[in-house]
């Protein structure tokens, strides 16, 4: 028997990202000494403090900014 609802309720398991809210962008992000997902130019591996903004990183350089 077939279900007329089931692309409706495939449609609960599709996220189209309405609604979705972002709580954490780390400080790394956009930083020029980033080099992945926990590489950095400067320390090597990324402190846990900088990457989850319990602390200012004090190297951070923006981006495209000139040093
Ligand atoms: S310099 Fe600081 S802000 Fe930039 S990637 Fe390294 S830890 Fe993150």
């Amino acid at each position: 028997m077939d279900n007329p609802n089931v692309e409706l309720e495939m449609a609960r398991f599709v996220e189209d990202g309405e609604g979705m809210e972002l709580i954490h962008v780390p400080q790394c992000v956009a930083c020029a000494y980033n080099t992945g997902l926990n590489g950095c130019e400067i320390f090597g591996s990324k402190p846990e403090a900088y990457l989850t903004n319990t602390e200012d990183c004090p190297v951070r350089q923006e981006e495209g900014e000139d040093v």
